[in-house]
C-alpha cells in the first residue's frame, strides 16, 4: 500500500477528518485552513510519543491513539480553550491493515468525544513514533496560563491523582491486580479524558492552570515559577482512587499522587470567593492546597508541618524535582 492510499483509506475516510465546525479545509491540499471567530485567539499544542520511550512497543493500537489525542487535548483543556482540530505525523515501521484499523477507530474515538476534526498529517516510515498537534480557541485574553496565581488563593485539581502512575506498573507488566482494580486504573492510563469543560468553566475564575502531566509536585512548581509565589499542597487532601488504594495502599498511592506523573487532571489556583459558585454548578474540584508570597513548591502534614518531598521517596518515580 503506497502512502497516498493509506492516508485516504485510513485517515481521510476516518469519521474524525469529515468537515466540521471551524475547518474550512481538512485533509488533501498542502495546508488546512481554520476558520477563527472574530475575537478569539488560537491555541496550538504538539506532543510527540515515541514506541519504547513513552509506550511499550506491544501497545494497542486503539488505546494507543485515544491516549495520544487525549493527552494532546489536555493541553487545551488547561488552557480553557474549546477544540477545533489536529494534525497527525505518524512515523510506522510498515504498513499493517489491521493496526492502522484500529488506530483510526481510536482516534475517532477520542476525537469524538472531545469535538476535535482530523485536518491534516505527515506520513512517514521509520521506527513507530506520533506526533499529534492539536488547535483550539479561546476567547482572546481569557486563555488559562501558569502565570497569575496570587498569594491566597486556594490550590485546586480537578479530580483523583496518582492513578496513570499506578497503571503504569501494570502496563509495563510489573504489578498484577484483581480485574476490578486494573480496569479502572488502565482506563486512566490508556483513554485520559481531557477536562474541557472544567477549563473552559474556570475562565475568568481561575487565576492559573495546568494540566497535571509529570506530577503533582514538578507541575505545582511551574505555577509557582511561572507566577513568583509559593504553592502549599496539603498531603492529607490529595484525592485518591479506590482503584489505586487498593493496588499500592495509602503511603504508595499518595506518592504517585504527588510525584507520578500522567494524571491529565487540571491544576488551578482560585480565589476564595470563586469556590463556592464552581462548587455548587457541581464541578468536581478538591481543594489540596493554597497560594503564599514566596517560592516553590512545599509539601504540608496533617499538622501543617513540612515535609521535605525526598524524605517521602518520591524520586522512586523517577526523580521529578521541583
Ligand atoms: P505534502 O507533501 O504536500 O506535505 P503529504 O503527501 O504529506 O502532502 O500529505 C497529503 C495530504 O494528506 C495533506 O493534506 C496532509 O495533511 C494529509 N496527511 C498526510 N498524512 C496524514 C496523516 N497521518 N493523517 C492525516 N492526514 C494526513
Ligand atoms: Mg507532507
Amino acid at each position: 500500500m503506497g502512502e497516498f492510499e493509506l492516508i485516504r483509506h485510513y485517515f481521510a475516510a476516518a469519521s474524525c477528518a469529515q468537515a466540521g465546525e471551524g475547518v474550512a479545509l481538512g485533509i488533501g491540499d498542502d495546508c488546512a485552513l481554520l476558520d477563527l471567530p472574530a475575537g478569539e485567539q488560537l491555541a496550538v499544542s504538539t506532543d510527540t510519543l515515541v514506541e519504547a520511550v513513552h509506550f511499550p512497543a506491544s501497545a494497542d493500537p486503539f488505546l494507543l491513539a485515544q491516549r495520544a489525542l487525549g493527552v494532546s487535548l489536555s493541553d487545551l483543556a488547561a488552557m480553557g480553550a474549546t477544540p477545533i482540530g489536529f494534525t497527525l505525523a505518524l512515523t510506522l515501521p510498515r504498513a499493517e491493515p489491521d493496526w492502522l484499523q484500529a488506530f483510526a477507530h481510536g482516534l475517532d474515538r477520542m476525537a469524538q468525544q472531545c469535538g476535535a476534526r482530523l485536518i491534516g498529517g505527515d506520513t512517514t516510515r521509520g521506527p513507530l513514533s506520533l506526533t499529534v498537534t492539536v488547535f483550539g480557541r479561546v476567547p482572546a485574553g481569557q486563555a488559562l496560563t501558569r502565570r497569575g496565581a496570587q498569594a491566597g488563593d486556594l490550590l485546586c485539581v480537578g479530580g483523583c491523582l496518582g492513578d496513570g502512575a499506578g497503571a503504569l506498573s501494570l502496563v509495563l507488566g510489573q504489578r498484577q491486580a484483581p480485574a476490578q482494580v486494573a480496569e479502572a486504573l488502565l482506563a486512566r492510563y490508556w483513554s485520559p479524558q481531557p477536562q474541557l469543560a472544567l477549563g473552559q468553566a474556570l475562565r475568568g475564575k481561575a487565576t492559573a492552570a495546568l494540566d497535571i502531566s509529570d506530577g503533582l509536585l514538578a507541575d505545582c512548581g511551574h505555577i509557582a515559577a511561572a507566577s513568583g509565589v509559593a504553592l502549599l499542597v496539603e498531603q492529607a487532601r490529595l484525592p485518591l482512587s479506590q482503584a489505586l488504594l487498593a493496588l499500592l495502599g495509602e503511603e504508595g498511592a499518595r506518592q504517585c499522587a504527588l510525584s507520578g506523573g500522567d494524571d491529565y487532571v487540571l491544576a488551578f489556583t482560585l480565589p476564595p470567593a470563586q469556590l463556592h459558585g464552581l462548587q455548587a454548578a457541581g464541578w468536581p474540584l478538591q481543594v489540596i492546597g493554597r497560594v503564599e508570597a514566596g517560592e516553590g513548591v512545599q509539601l504540608l502534614d496533617e499538622q501543617g508541618g513540612r515535609i521535605t518531598p525526598s524524605a517521602q521517596g518520591y524520586q522512586h518515580f523517577g526523580g521529578n524535582g521541583v
